[in-house]
């Protein structure tokens, strides 16, 4: 028999079992009748666990054991950015669908998919018996080499906030709490224990904190998992500024502060800035909201009121969610099938074309031999690392990095696009070299009609790219190739963004991020016209890194990317004030620089057109609308994107304003709006201490990327305050 969660052991229903009261009223109830030792079983974790908990434990990151006498589960928490992780194989015999990375997702520029696929990871956590997702990477790519930009959305803070919040309420929908994290400023890998984030309040409050922001009041995240490094000096986890003072005090945030695993390093300043739960300490050697906390309590370090605030917080999430009322348990059915299917079109829609000569794609017509080289294609595609990591039967591994005493390895996802290919190209013959022999890779491409070239950079938390440049002499690869045959098509599998020193050499381009489990066949259907790419980048490639705003790198040598040894190396610092709130293709506007390719750009095999484009004020922000037609011969999906910039000296950088993903058949048009964010338009005032919009004028430029100047309209604004906690 399935215990009932909402019953006590008595049998009898609890006054807090009525769903029909608001979640804080529950929470209270719940609360005032825990005993001090039940409270604390919430802050952090039982070491070691007693056998008869152990048991309980369904297996991942992170468990708090259940109040049965009060009718409360327990809380089992996973991993779960890019889908339901099976750390160490804990789980023995299960499997997840690995759904393709956080950059692809944001490079849809499609919120309905993100509810879908979010959707979708709260149903296998269900299944699984897990009701608390580490998701909602919400963190700005300020970095073009951060190792973790495959489980963030993008460099701006209106696309990161509007695709991980719709993310985080496809979650929730499932009755499972998710995350939002990690909370602020986790830009690199190197050192990131130990490395303070250094930027002033204005610029943080117009980007990094902004998409957390939205992030929060578009998905009501449950949780937010603070991150491991420091901000302006003061650990995260510890950090009043953020957690006291902004989160919860400006945003009105009403559920837990969790610190990353291992990520706490206090008990006494971390509850007072408003931490409440310590997470990871089953796993490390040090535990703070533990026996240290209980100690802080009885001295009157830390009042009574935080703790019971902290309890609080955590159960009015697991009753606003559902989590109570509708328990997770574990062998619900799932259609595993629906779901690769659902990975496999989330990956067909975040794939970028970023160059097609001569409509050398799709691959149609006389073509006899095609050459595939490299990436192991023949096997399958690349994943990134670390605790996002999903791991499909069947996936190839290969020797990659220790973190926190993990081994993860560099694994392929079982999706062969060579297998796509074959499929694909039916008659004709098809040959696959690895690529590590150069001169025969070649010589063989020299021998064949048209070659694809896979070509591929590892990430992984806990390791940022060194550079920019394609791994394993990859360029030299693609040149020797090229120059043999130069109906060469490129597919990248990448983590970020990387150079191309061999562009003007090849006909195509196609970025395919981490594509996830149905990687291969959604390469094919791109390639082959199945499906018309409609991918727009989410993060600016750079021509080089002259020109971003820090273009030298820490050595890793120099300092440690594990949590646990935050202690033994020095705090250094990153100056983030350098581009401010102007992160990505804004601190190339500032500059004048010219990039590789701008954020937001990407080619369909169609052909559409904007007209009848109108600005006007609307509310405390600016409706755009437009006509957007499908001139070409084939359907496809444009995504129109709105940037907003105040011209003088008082002004601002253009910033994406509002953005849509407009699906249309062959020949198609339709009218289409586009809400700016007024919080677009605005700037933070410091000393009034929320958004302010100037009054004047503002120009609206309309089009397909961050560069793109070809349509600018005008618009006159009034004066306007909005408050801190705006809702737009
Ligand atoms: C990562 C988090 C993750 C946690 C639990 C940490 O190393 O930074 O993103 O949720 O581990 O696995």
């Amino acid at each position: 028999m399935t215990p009932d969660h909402t019953a006590g052991e008595s049998g009898d229903l609890h006054p807090w079992a009525d769903p029909t009261l608001p979640p804080d009223r529950r929470a209270a109830m719940v609360l005032a009748a825990m005993t001090q030792a039940e409270k604390f079983g919430y802050l952090s974790a039982i070491k070691p666990w007693p056998e008869a908990l152990r048991r309980q434990i369904v297996g991942s990151a992170g468990f708090f054991p259940g109040i049965p006498r009060l009718g409360i589960p327990a809380m089992q928490q996973s991993d779960a950015s890019l889908g339901i992780t099976n750390p160490g194989g804990v789980r023995r015999g299960d499997q997840a669908t690995a759904l393709p990375s956080s950059i692809l997702l944001g490079a849809t520029f499609n919120p309905e998919l993100a509810t879908e696929t979010g959707a979708l990871v709260g149903r296998e956590a269900r299944a699984k018996g897990l009701n608390v997702v580490l998701a909602g990477g919400a963190n700005l790519m300020r970095d073009p080499r951060c190792g973790r930009n495959f489980e963030y959305i993008s460099e701006d803070p209106l696309l990161t906030g509007v695709m991980v919040g719709h993310s985080i309420a496809g979650i929730q929908s499932q009755g499972v709490v998710s995350t939002i994290k990690h909370f602020l400023l986790n830009a690199q890998e190197t050192g990131r224990p130990v490395v303070s984030s250094d930027l002033g309040e204005t610029a943080m409050r117009e980007s990094d904190l902004l998409a957390f922001q939205i992030g929060i009041e578009i998905g009501q995240p449950g949780s937010v998992m603070t991150s491991y490094n420091l901000v302006n000096g003061a650990w995260t986890a510890e950090n009043p500024f953020l957690i006291n003072t902004v989160l919860k005090g400006d945003w009105g945030y009403p559920g837990w502060v969790m610190s990353d695993w291992n990520g706490t390093h206090s008990s006494t300043a971390s509850a007072l800035a408003g931490l409440d739960a310590e997470s990871g300490a089953e796993w490390a050697s040090d535990q703070f909201f533990g026996a240290a906390l209980v100690a802080d309590v009885a001295a009157g370090r830390v009042p009574q009121s935080r703790i019971d605030d902290a309890v609080h917080r955590v159960l009015r999430s697991l009753f606003a969610i559902g989590v109570i009322d509708e328990p997770a348990r574990a062998g619900e059915p799932i259609d595993v099938d629906a779901h690769a299917v659902t990975a496999q079109r989330a990956a067909e829609q975040g794939i970028v074309l970023l160059k097609n000569e001569d409509g050398i794609l799709p691959i149609a017509g006389r073509v006899r031999r095609i050459l595939v080289v490299g990436g192991n294609a023949d096997q399958g595609v690349l994943a990134g690392g670390g605790s996002s990591q999903v791991t499909p039967f069947g996936s190839l591994q290969e020797p990659g990095l220790m973190i926190c005493g993990e081994n993860c390895p560099r694994t392929y996802h079982p999706s062969s696009p060579l297998a796509a290919i074959e499929a694909e190209a039916l008659g004709v013959q098809v040959d696959y070299l690895d690529g590590g022999d150069v001169a025969a890779a070649a010589a063989a491409a020299r021998a064949a009609d048209l070659v694809v070239l896979f070509a591929t950079e590892w990430r992984s938390e806990g390791l940022d790219a060194v550079g920019l440049t394609l791994p394993h002499a990859q360029d030299r690869l693609i040149d020797a190739v090229a120059t043999a045959q130069p109906r060469t098509i490129v597919v990248l599998e990448i983590g970020g963004p990387v150079t191309m020193p061999w562009l003007a050499k090849v006909p195509a381009v196609l970025v395919a991020f981490y594509p996830g489990m149905g990687g291969g066949p959604a390469v094919g259907n791109v390639l082959f016209g199945d499906v018309n790419p409609s991918g727009r980048l989410p993060i600016t490639f750079p021509a080089s890194e002259a020109q971003l705003p820090r273009p030298l790198q820490r050595d890793p040598a120099t300092t440690t990317s594990e949590p646990s040894e935050w202690r033994a190396n020095p705090v250094f610092h990153v100056d983030y004030g350098i581009e401010g709130a102007d992160v990505g293709y804004r601190w190339f506007e500032r500059q004048g620089h010219t990039p590789l390719f701008p954020f937001g750009f990407g080619l369909s095999y169609t052909d559409f057109s904007f007209s009848g484009a109108s600005v006007t004020p609307s509310g405390r922000g600016v409706l755009v609308a437009l006509t957007v037609t499908n001139r070409g011969r084939r359907a496809g999906a444009d995504v129109p994107q709105v940037y907003v910039g105040r011209p003088g000296a008082d002004g601002f950088m253009h910033r994406l304003g509002g953005f849509r993903r407009v699906v249309l058949d062959a020949g198609e048009h339709r009218r289409v709006a586009i809400a700016v964010e007024p919080r677009m338009l605005a700037r933070w005032d410091a000393g009034r201490q929320r958004f302010v919009i100037d009054g004047g004028r503002y120009t609206i430029r309309i089009g397909r990327h961050a560069a793109d100047a070809s349509l600018v309209l005008d618009v006159e604004l009034e004066a306007a305050e909005l408050g801190a906690d705006v809702i737009s």
